[in-house]
C-alpha cells in the first residue's frame, strides 16, 4: 500500500526535490502562491485529534477540516496506521496535498520509558540523556510521530509545583547541558544534518518562558520577575536548546511582565528571534490562546491577533486563529505579511522534516515491530534508570555494623507498601504512549530477578493516601491507586505478619504518578499520613528497613532522615524501574545519582536553592544583631539535602585544587585540577562538580554557581585527575543594563561531590 500511496501523492503534489535553503524558499514561495487565505490560516491550526482517535475519521469534524486544508497538524494521536490514514486524507483529499504534522508528548520515552526528566537529570550523564532521547525518537518515529513536545527546560525552585517532575531541576547551567543533549538526541547530533533520517523527530523546547517560577508553586499561576534574574537564572536552558537547533518552541501559559507569554512580543520576537536567532516556529500551549480571554486581555479575536502579532505561529487547540484571523485581516488588525510569515514557518518545518518529499516518511508499517520496546532499548533504559536513583541515606540498622544497603542475595525480603505492586505507577507522569499494564512492579521485578536466591514476599501495608481527590485524578489518566477495601488495621496486620518472617523490609512508598506532573501542585510534601503510619510500624519491628521512595519532586523527609536507616530515591524510574531497583538494592549497580533540586526541611523554606544570594545579614553568631539575621525562628536555613548531593556504596576523597595560574586575562584560560580517589571497597561513579563565586560584582552575585561537572568511574582504590578549563566565558553574567560581561576581580573556584562539600581556590580575572 505504501507504494500506491506514494504514487498517488506524486501525481497530486509538487515534489520537494532538493534541500538547500534557496530550494526551500523557492518551493514554499511557489506553494504559497497557490494558497487561499483560509488554507494559510489552516496551516496555523493544531486541533485535538479526539474524534479521529475514536475511529470516526472519515466523518468527523476534524477529518473534514483536514480535507478542506484547514488543519496544519494534530497532536497525541497514537498508532502509525491511524496516522497514515489521516495523512492520506490530507494528501489525497485536500486541494494542495500539504502534509500534516503529527506531534505528541514523548517526554521520557515512548513505550520504553526512561525515568521522569527530574530523575534523568540526576544522572548528570549527558551521553545517557541524549541516548534516552534518541531511543524515544526511534520508537515514536516508528509509530508515525515526527514532532515531540519536549524537552521541558523550565527551571524551578519550588517543589510544590507538580511539574518539577518534568524538568531538570533548579540549575540553569546543568539545565542548558540537558536541553542540548535532548535536542541532539531527538533531532540528530549534527546540527547541520538534523531531521534527515526517518528516526529523527523535531523537538519543541518548552515552556517559553519562566513557567517554573509560578507564584507559590501553583500551576499556571502568575510569574513576576526582574529581567536581571530572568537572564541570569532562567533563560539559559531555552537559549541552549535554540543553539542546538531546536525546531520549535512552545509558549508558556503564564504571564511575563504582565502580558501572557503567548501574546508577549518582546519574548517571542525580540528575545527569541532577534536576540537568539531562532528560526523555527512557535506553538502555543494547549488552549493557550483561548486562556488569554480569562487572563483578561481581550476577546478571542483580540487575543488571537495579539498572539500572531507577537510571533506565535501555531495555535494548539484554541481554534482562535482558524476562527478569527480572517476577520482580523479584513479589519487590519493583523497584516497579510504577518500571516504569511507564520504560514511559511510551518511549511518550512514540514519541508525540513522531508514531508514534501515523502509525507509517509514516518509511516513505515514494518518499523513498529522492529523498533519499539526492543530488548536493546529496554536494556539501556534499565541502566539509565539505575543511574537516576539517589541514595539519600545508608546507615546500619539498630546495632548492626554495616550499612543496610546493599542487601545480601539470600534470606527473605519483604516488599511492602502501596507502591510495591502497582504496574501503572512505574512509568510516571507524561507517558502518553506507555504500556501501563506491561511493566513489572517492584515486587514482580524482584521476584523474577531473585528467583532461587532470595525469598521475596509482599504485602500492601496501607493505601496510598486517604484522599479521594487523588484517586479520581489517577483514574482520569488510566492508572489506579488500587485502593484496598480492607481497613487500615487489616492492611497493617498483614504487612507486619510478613515483616516478622523477613530479614529485611523494602518499603515502597511515596507519591503516585498523578500526585506530580501537570496541575498537581501540593502544599504538603510529607509522606501521606497512612504511609507514615505504616513506616513507623515497620521500623518498630526492629528489622532493617529500606525506604524505596517514589516521587516526582523533592519531599520533606525530616522524620524519615532521622528514623529510617536507608533511603533510596527512585523517582519514577520508567518501564524497567523494577529491575533497576533490584540492581541497586542488591548491589549489582552502585548508585551514583546526585540531586538536581534541593530538598527542603519543610514547606516553609520554599523557595530554597543552592545558588542563592547573600543578604546583608548572613553574619556569624556572637554579634549583637545575631537575633536579627535573615532566618526563621523555627527552622534553620540549611536544606535537608543540598543540590548535587547523593551517596554511593563507596566513598570518594577530593584533593586540593591546583590552578595552572592564579591570574587570567580576558582572552586567557586557566586549568583547575582535582584528583579524586575511590577510598572505599567498591567500584563506583562520582559526579565531580565545579562551582564558581564572583566575590565582588557591580550587581549582587550568587554565593556559588555550577559552572562545570564531570562524571567519572573509579575502581576501588583508583584515583583520577579531573581538569576543568576555566575561561572568562564561565565568569560572564548579565549586569544591571543586561550587558553580558565578565568583570575583573576575585573569584572562588570550588570543586566537590555536592554543592556544600567543596575544596576552594582563588582566581583573579584581569
Ligand atoms: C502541557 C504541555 C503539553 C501540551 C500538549 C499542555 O497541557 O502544558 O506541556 O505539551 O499540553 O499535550
Amino acid at each position: 500500500t505504501s507504494v500506491l500511496l506514494a504514487a498517488a501523492f506524486l501525481s497530486t503534489a509538487a515534489v520537494q526535490a532538493q534541500k538547500s535553503p534557496q530550494d526551500m524558499d523557492r518551493f514554499i514561495d511557489a506553494l504559497m502562491k497557490k494558497m487561499t487565505v483560509e488554507e494559510k490560516i489552516g496551516q496555523l491550526n493544531l486541533p485535538v485529534s479526539g474524534e479521529i482517535v475514536t475511529g470516526q475519521a472519515k466523518n468527523s469534524d476534524v477529518a473534514k477540516k483536514v480535507e478542506q486544508g484547514l488543519v496544519g497538524g494534530l497532536l497525541n494521536l497514537k498508532g502509525v496506521e491511524k496516522i497514515r490514514d489521516v495523512q492520506k486524507l490530507a494528501i489525497e483529499h485536500s486541494r494542495l496535498s500539504i502534509p500534516l504534522l503529527f506531534g505528541m508528548d514523548v517526554i521520557h520515552g515512548y513505550e520504553t520509558i526512561f525515568p521522569i526528566p527530574l530523575g534523568l537529570s540526576c544522572t548528570w550523564d549527558m551521553p545517557a540523556i541524549e541516548k534516552s532521547a534518541r531511543i524515544a525518537a526511534t520508537e515514536a518515529s516508528a509509530d508515525g510521530i515526527m514532532w515531540t513536545f519536549s524537552p521541558m527546560v523550565d527551571i524551578s525552585r519550588d517543589p510544590r509545583w507538580g511539574r518539577v517532575s518534568e524538568g531538570n531541576g533548579e540549575d540553569p547551567f546543568l539545565g542548558g547541558a540537558i536541553a542540548r543533549a535532548m535536542v541532539l538526541g531527538f533531532q540528530g547530533t549534527d546540527v547541520n544534518e538534523q531531521l534527515k533520517r526517518n528516526d529523527e523527530i523535531m523537538a519543541c523546547v518548552k515552556h517559553f518562558a519562566l513557567y517554573g517560577a509560578s507564584e507559590a508553586g501553583r500551576d499556571y499561576n502568575t510569574v513576576d520577575m526582574s529581567h536581571n534574574r530572568m537572564f541570569n537564572e532562567y533563560m539559559y536552558p531555552y537559549e541552549a536548546a535554540v543553539k542546538a537547533g531546536v525546531g520549535s518552541v512552545m509558549a508558556s501559559f503564564n504571564e511575563v511582565d504582565g502580558v501572557p507569554a503567548t501574546a508577549n512580543r518582546w519574548l517571542m520576537t525580540d528575545v527569541l528571534r532577534k536576540q537568539w536567532g531562532f528560526n523555527g516556529f512557535v506553538v502555543t500551549d494547549f488552549t493557550g490562546i483561548a486562556e488569554m480571554v480569562e487572563h483578561g486581555i481581550g476577546d478571542l479575536q483580540t487575543v488571537s491577533a495579539r498572539a500572531l502579532n507577537a510571533g506565535v505561529d501555531l495555535d494548539m487547540v484554541s481554534e482562535g486563529f482558524s476562527g478569527t484571523l480572517k476577520k482580523s485581516l479584513e479589519e487590519g488588525k493583523v497584516s497579510m505579511e504577518t500571516l504569511d510569515t507564520a504560514c511559511r514557518r510551518i511549511l518550512e518545518a514540514k519541508y525540513k522534516l522531508g514531508l514534501f518529499d515523502d509525507p509517509y516518511k514516518y509511516c513505515d508499517l514494518k518499523r513498529p515491530a522492529r523498533d519499539i520496546f526492543t530488548k536493546e532499548h529496554r536494556d539501556v533504559a534499565r541502566k539509565i534508570s539505575a543511574e537516576s536513583f539517589v541514595l539519600l541515606k545508608n546507615e546500619p540498622a539498630g546495632t548492626g555494623q554495616n550499612p543496610v544497603l546493599p542487601l545480601a542475595k539470600k534470606g527473605t525480603v519483604a516488599v511492602v507498601g502501596p507502591l510495591a505492586n502497582t504496574r501503572s505507577n512505574m512509568p510516571g507522569t507524561w507517558s502518553v504512549a506507555a504500556r501501563l499494564k506491561d511493566y513489572p512492579s517492584v515486587y514482580e521485578g524482584l521476584q523474577e530477578m531473585m528467583a532461587g536466591k532470595v525469598n521475596i514476599t509482599y504485602a500492601k501495608g496501607s493505601n496510598l493516601i486517604s484522599d479521594a481527590a487523588y484517586e479520581e485524578r489517577a483514574t482520569m489518566f488510566g492508572r489506579s491507586l488500587n485502593r484496598d477495601n480492607r481497613t487500615d488495621k487489616e492492611l497493617l496486620d498483614e504487612a507486619l505478619k510478613i515483616a516478622a518472617n523477613a530479614d529485611v523490609i523494602v518499603a515502597a512508598l511515596g507519591e503516585s504518578s498523578e500526585m506530580t506532573g501537570e496541575s498537581s501542585s501540593r502544599t504538603n510534601l510529607d509522606l501521606p499520613d497512612v504511609q507514615r503510619t505504616l513506616l513507623e510500624a515497620l521500623l518498630k519491628t526492629g528489622k532493617p528497613v529500606v525506604l524505596t521512595l517514589f516521587t516526582g519532586r523533592p519531599l520533606t523527609l525530616n522524620w524519615e532522615q532521622e528514623n529510617v536507616p536507608a533511603i533510596l530515591n527512585v523517582w519514577f524510574g520508567g518501564s524497567e524501574a523494577a529491575y533497576a531497583i533490584g540492581d541497586v538494592l542488591f548491589g549489582d549497580v552502585n548508585p551514583s545519582g546526585k540531586l538536581t533540586m534541593t530538598f527542603p526541611k519543610n514547606v516553609g523554606q520554599i523557595p530554597i536553592y543552592y545558588a542563592h544570594k547573600n543578604t546583608g545579614r548572613p553574619l556569624p553568631a556572637g554579634k549583637w544583631f545575631e537575633k536579627f539575621r535573615s532566618n526563621y525562628l523555627d527552622v534553620d536555613n540549611d536544606p535537608l539535602y543540598p543540590f548535587g548531593y547523593g551517596l554511593s556504596y563507596t566513598t570518594f576523597q577530593y584533593s586540593d585544587i591546583t590552578l595552572s595560574a592564579p591570574i587570567m586575562g580576558q582572552d586567557g584560560s586557566v586549568t583547575a585540577k582535582v584528583t579524586i580517589t575511590n577510598t572505599g571497597k567498591r567500584d563506583g561513579a562520582e559526579v565531580v562538580q565545579l562551582y564558581i563565586r564572583d566575590l565582588v560584582g557591580s550587581i549582587t552575585r550568587p554565593v556559588k554557581e555550577l559552572k562545570g561537572f564531570e562524571k567519572i568511574f573509579l575502581k576501588a582504590g583508583e584515583s583520577k585527575t579531573v581538569s576543568f578549563k576555566i575561561t572568562p566565558d564561565l565568569l560572564h553574567f548579565y549586569d544591571y543594563d543586561l550587558n553580558y560581561v565578565a568583570e575583573p576581580g576575585d573569584f572562588d573556584l570550588m570543586v566537590g561531590g555536592n554543592s556544600q562539600v567543596v575544596k576552594t581556590a582563588r582566581l583573579i580575572l584581569k
